[in-house]
């Protein structure tokens, strides 16, 4: 816990090369959102306000509409009607949200998705190589990004010498690449023991507190709900009231 409590320790706001300054968390609105596949009702007039800075934990039983309800804030499906905004914008349909993407979101999901035979390291590298940053400071960034996660000591080795927290932790430190103003993370913890749950979700609740980003999770676990601010409850597309 020394070590994650030394690695998370605030980056100085006085050094521009330490990285860009904490931008803050996005405010999110979704309104009256509707969104079927084939005969499927996925969500059947969702809205949900999302605060800035703000950490709102999904839950509800499989097939309720939870991922999808994430996605359509990630931009990466468009409702069928109904409105996604955040900080007041319309979120962009997802053939043109490449952008909306990279400035704003960083994605976490149940799996990892790391590259195996690349280390922890080069991983976190990956998400930086489309923002014309040289080599080392790619390097540098990527090293700062596994520090705020507490793996500096794992920086080096590959996905199969981690444990699944740290896959975790890593995937956690490429979300971050890009400073994104809204985490979106899929049962991030679905895969993982308890120990190892509360281990990521340390992580998490450090990022969040450090930078202030607003965070929406989506999950089944009990340890996730009872970090958030505010748990929203999804029954067959709907927002369960009084909840
Ligand atoms: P959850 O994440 O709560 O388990 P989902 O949002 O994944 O729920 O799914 C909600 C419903 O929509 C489910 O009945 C699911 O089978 C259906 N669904 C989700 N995505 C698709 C898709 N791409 N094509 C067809 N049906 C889908
Ligand atoms: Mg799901």
């Amino acid at each position: 816990m020394s070590t994650l409590r030394t690695a998370l320790t605030p980056r100085r706001k006085s050094s521009p090369t330490r990285g860009a300054p904490s931008p803050g968390g996005a405010q999110v609105a979704v309104q009256d959102v509707y969104k079927s596949f084939a005969q499927i009702h996925a969500l059947r007039g969702v809205s949900l306000a999302v605060a800035p800075g703000e950490w709102v934990t999904i839950t509800g039983p499989s097939g309720s509409g939870k991922t999808t309800l994430l996605n359509l804030i990630g931009s990466l499906e468009p409702p069928d009607s109904g409105r996604v905004l955040v900080n007041g914008q319309a979120v962009p349909p997802p053939a043109r949200a490449v952008r909306f993407r990279r400035e704003m979101v960083g994605f976490v999901f149940q799996d990892s998705f790391l590259l195996p035979y690349l280390t922890a390291q080069t991983n976190v590298e990956t998400a930086l190589l489309s923002v014309g940053m040289k080599r080392s400071e790619r390097q540098r960034r990527s090293r700062d990004l596994l520090a705020e996660v507490g793996l500096t000591d794992r920086a080096g080795h590959i996905p199969a010498e981690l444990s699944g927290g740290q896959r975790q932790g890593v995937a956690l430190a490429r979300a971050l690449a890009n400073d994104p103003r809204l985490l979106l993370a899929d049962e991030p913890t679905g895969s993982l023991d308890s120990v190892s749950s509360e281990r990521a979700l340390d992580m998490l609740a450090a990022v969040r507190q450090r930078r202030g980003t607003t965070v929406i999770v989506v999950s089944h676990d009990p340890a996730v709900a009872a970090r958030a601010d505010r748990v929203v409850h999804l029954v067959d597309g709907l927002v369960q009231a009084g909840h």
